[in-house]
């Protein structure tokens, strides 16, 4: 038997291992990390706006996102599932808990997939790297279908093991104060390749990159060439230079996000800081700590300086000294 606790998130109940007594890492008995809250809140806020008729978690664990999908936004069917013996009967009792109808699977992802029908949203939440998962998953997307992305292999894809991520995302990555968004650009290209081999063309609405883990929402689009926007930019890449977000998309969460007692604090304030960002589709941005100036001038100051003169100008969320502009790397220094 496996020792739990009850808590709560979102709007559901939930049965986790008790955390007293099981280390958070791969060997727990299901793993539920609460750190993870703001990328299952915007899975619901999506999944509300987006209106999916079947979903699919297909890494499920305790079966946390798959139950707040059905209750809090409200899909008509939706699946769960977890290889481990000891996550999938945690996921049935967390079912059973919430007296909610979802189809709890106890496969190996790439067997469940083969068998299943196509999703209109599948989400891929693993320990690590999602590469393994993407060829399976990709054959049961359809026209219009969302995937969802998680990948927390992160010191790869931010350069702190430049080789395994050449290895791994056939790309070259950053090691510096871009390291966030690059690596989120080299994730999405990966995708989209993979996408490519299944006739599927995958375009990112919503991205993330926050601590330990980044997080990309794509959906299939037809008449749309993403090859045509994977290129090289400075010594890094290929990489996707095209836009991270559906501006739409994003300001309508935010909305949601605000009226919604479901939703977290910290999500509230990350589709803040991206809503704005979002309408400066540059790639990259400046860093006032990266300028060597004697004095680091305010943040809100220079934001609200480059507005002054004309340019778009916002905070970015890959860095909390970052700043988004249209405004040229001269124009910018000249100001300063
Ligand atoms: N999505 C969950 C966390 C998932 S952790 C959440 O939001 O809380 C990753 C899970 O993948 C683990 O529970 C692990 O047991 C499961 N897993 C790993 N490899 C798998 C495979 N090949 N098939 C099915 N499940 C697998």
């Amino acid at each position: 038997m496996i020792k739990t606790i009850q808590i709560s998130e979102g709007f559901v109940k939930l049965k986790i291992p008790d955390p007293k007594k099981y280390k958070l890492d791969s060997k727990s008995p299901a793993f539920y990390n609460p750190a993870m809250i703001t990328n299952r809140d915007i899975s619901v806020l999506i999944a509300k706006i987006l209106k999916p008729k079947t979903a699919l978690d297909l890494l499920s664990a305790t079966g946390v996102r798959a139950l707040r999908l059905k209750k809090e936004a409200n899909i008509k069917e939706v699946w769960a599932n977890d290889a481990k013996k000891t996550a999938f009967a945690l996921l049935k009792e967390n079912v059973r808990l919430n007296k909610l109808n979802i189809k709890a699977g106890n496969d190996f992802a790439g067997d469940l997939l083969m068998e299943s029908r196509s999703f209109d949203y599948i989400d891929l939440d693993p320990f690590g790297t999602p590469v393994p998962f993407l060829d399976a998953v990709m054959q049961k997307l359809k026209q219009n279908s969302i995937l969802a992305v998680t990948a927390t292999d992160t010191t790869v894809l931010c350069g702190a093991e430049y080789k395994a991520c050449i290895r791994r995302y056939k790309a070259r990555p950053l090691h510096n104060y871009l390291m966030h968004e690059v690596g989120v650009r080299i994730l999405i290209k990966y995708v989209q390749e993979v996408g490519l081999n299944y006739k599927l063309s995958l375009k990112p609405v919503f991205s993330q990159s926050t601590r330990h883990y980044m997080r990309i929402y794509f959906k299939v689009v037809k008449n749309f060439n993403p090859l045509k926007q994977i290129k090289m930019w400075k010594e890094a890449g290929p990489m996707w230079l095209g836009s991270l977000w559906d501006v739409e998309l994003i300001e309508k969460m935010y909305g949601l996000a605000v009226k919604s007692k479901n939703i977290s604090d910290e999500t509230r304030n990350l589709l803040y800081r991206i809503a704005q960002e979002a309408k400066i589709p540059t790639v990259g941005f400046f860093d006032l700590t990266e300028l060597k100036l004697k004095q680091v001038p305010k943040l809100q100051k220079v934001i609200e300086t480059l507005q002054a003169k004309g340019y778009k100008a916002a905070r970015t969320h890959f860095s909390n000294t970052g700043i988004k502009t249209n405004a040229s790397e001269k124009e910018f220094k000249d100001l300063l």
